[in-house]
C-alpha cells in the first residue's frame, strides 16, 4: 500500500467519522481488563499513538495491548512498543474486529467502529466509538429474538434510540457515554441480523418525544397482562407519556398469564416484613388481594404495601394479580403479564407486528401523545451531561451531532523502531 493510498485512506475514515453521529462505549467495563486481544474481521485498522499512525493492521490480523506498570504495550506479531497514552484503532470502510480481554474465559465479542484504549490508574479503558445505529441495533439484538417482523425491530430500535439520547453522556466523567452491561444498555456485539441491521437504518436518527417536544424515558416491559399500568409504581410521579391501555394483544404473548400457590401465613409475614404491622392481627381472608383494574398497593385502613414489591421480593412475575383463599390456609395467586406494565408490551409489540401494524402505529398504542421525529430537529442541552427535562425545549434548535474528538492528524508514516519513512 503507498504512503498517498494510506493519507487517503485514513483522510475518509476521520471525516467519514466525524460526519456520522457516534456514541462511546466502555466494553468490558465491569471486567476491570488490564489488556485485550483484537483480531481484525473485517477491512483493516490504523492504529495511532496519540496522532502518530505506528502500524496498519489488516484483516485476519491479531494485536495485544497490555498495561504494563506505566505503559500500554503493543504488540503486533513481532513488532512492539510501549507508549505512555493512549492508542487509537481507526477503521478504514465497513471494519469489524473481534475483541477479548486478558485473562477472559468467554467467548470474543464481534464489533466495528473505532476503538481507543487508553490506561486509567487501575486498569484499563476500551471505548468503543459506533455509529448510533449501529450502537441502537446491537442494543435489540441483545434484547434476543430474531425471527419477528420488521415493523417490531422498527419500532424497539426508535425506542433504544430515544432511551439512548436519553442516558446520553451517562458516564461522561469517566470520558464516554455509555458502559456496555446492565446499568446502561447491554451492548455484547453489533448485530448480525439483516432485519435489525436495516430496521435500525429505515428509522435512522427517529426517536420518540412527547407532547411538549421533550425525550423521555420510554420504560417497556414483556407484557402488560392486558392493562398496561400509568407509571406512577415505576417512576413515582405521574408522566404525561403513559397511559393506561387495555391491550387486547397481550393474551397472544406467552407471558400474558400466570398461577402460584403461597400458603397463607407466609403472604401475611409478607405484608408484615414490608411495614404493613396491622395485618399480623387479621385473618387470612382478609388479606387476600383482587385488582379488577391495576392497584399500585394493597390498602388495610391506614397501612399499605407497595404491590411491586412481590417482583423484587417473592420473584413474581408482576404486581398485577388476583388472590383466592382454600380451606386449607393456601392462597392461589393467578398472575397476569411479566414486568411492571409501564409503557410499550415487547410481547404485544411483536403480535401487533405480524398483525401488519407499522412500527409508529405500534408506539402510539403503548405511549400517550407522541411524535417521532428527527433528533436533529430536538434542541437538547448535551453539554450539560444528558437531556433536560426543561419544557421550554422546541424543536427547530441546534442538531445534536455527536462528535468525536479526534482531529485530523498530522500523519507521519513509521516503522516500529520510530524511524520515519
Ligand atoms: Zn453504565
Amino acid at each position: 500500500m503507498t504512503n498517498r493510498f494510506l493519507i487517503f485512506l485514513a483522510f475518509i475514515s476521520f471525516t467519514g467519522s466525524i460526519l456520522a453521529q457516534e456514541v462511546s462505549v466502555a466494553l468490558f467495563y465491569d471486567r476491570k481488563p488490564q489488556g485485550i486481544t483484537l483480531t481484525v474481521q473485517k477491512g483493516s485498522y490504523l492504529v495511532y499513538d496519540n496522532e502518530l499512525l505506528v502500524d496498519t493492521i489488516e484483516i485476519g490480523a491479531n494485536i495485544n495491548i497490555i498495561r504494563e506498570s506505566e505503559y500500554l504495550v503493543y504488540r503486533h506479531r513481532s513488532k512492539a512498543f510501549a507508549t505512555e497514552k493512549s492508542l487509537k484503532l481507526v477503521g478504514v470502510g465497513d471494519a469489524a474486529f473481534f475483541i477479548n480481554y486478558t485473562g477472559s474465559v468467554e467467548a470474543a465479542r464481534n464489533y466495528d467502529g473505532w476503538l481507543l484504549v487508553k490506561r486509567n490508574d487501575y486498569y484499563i479503558d476500551i471505548i468503543d466509538f459506533v455509529t448510533l445505529d449501529s450502537y441502537v441495533a446491537g442494543v435489540v439484538e441483545g434484547k434476543g429474538g430474531t425471527l419477528f417482523s420488521e415493523e417490531y425491530y422498527k419500532a424497539m430500535a426508535v425506542l433504544f434510540r430515544s432511551l439512548t439520547v436519553y442516558r446520553l453522556s451517562r458516564h461522561k466523567k469517566e470520558g464516554f457515554d455509555f458502559c456496555d452491561g446492565s446499568h446502561c444498555q447491554l451492548y455484547k456485539a453489533k448485530a448480525g441480523s439483516r432485519v435489525i441491521i436495516q430496521a435500525a437504518k429505515k428509522t435512522t436518527n427517529m426517536v420518540m418525544v412527547d407532547r411538549y417536544m421533550n425525550i423521555f424515558e420510554p420504560l417497556y416491559h414483556v407484557n402488560s397482562g392486558g392493562l398496561t399500568s400509568d407509571g406512577y409504581s415505576v417512576t413515582g410521579k405521574k408522566c404525561n407519556y403513559f397511559k393506561v391501555v387495555k391491550d387486547t394483544f397481550a393474551v397472544y404473548g406467552n407471558s400474558y398469564s400466570w398461577k402460584l400457590l403461597i400458603p397463607g401465613i407466609e403472604w401475611q409475614e409478607f405484608l408484615v416484613k414490608k411495614g404493613m404491622k396491622t395485618a399480623g392481627s387479621k385473618l387470612v381472608k382478609d388479606l387476600i388481594v383482587k385488582q379488577p383494574t391495576r392497584l399500585s398497593a394493597f390498602r388495610l385502613s391506614t397501612d399499605s404495601v407497595k404491590l411491586e414489591a412481590v417482583i423484587n421480593d417473592l420473584g413474581w412475575q408482576s404486581a398485577y394479580f388476583d388472590m383466592s383463599l382454600d380451606k386449607s390456609g393456601v392462597i392461589t395467586v393467578t398472575g397476569k403479564g411479566s414486568g411492571h406494565g409501564a409503557g410499550l408490551s415487547i410481547e404485544s409489540a411483536q403480535v401487533m407486528a405480524s398483525k401488519g401494524y407499522t412500527y409508529d402505529v405500534i408506539l402510539k398504542y403503548f405511549y400517550k401523545d407522541i411524535h417521532i421525529v428527527n433528533v436533529n430537529n430536538l434542541n437538547l442541552n448535551l453539554n450539560s451531561g444528558g437531556v433536560s427535562n426543561s419544557r421550554t425545549q422546541s424543536i427547530g434548535g441546534k442538531a445534536i451531532i455527536k462528535k468525536q474528538d479526534l482531529v485530523i492528524p498530522k500523519i507521519k508514516f513509521i516503522n516500529l523502531t520510530g524511524e520515519t519513512i
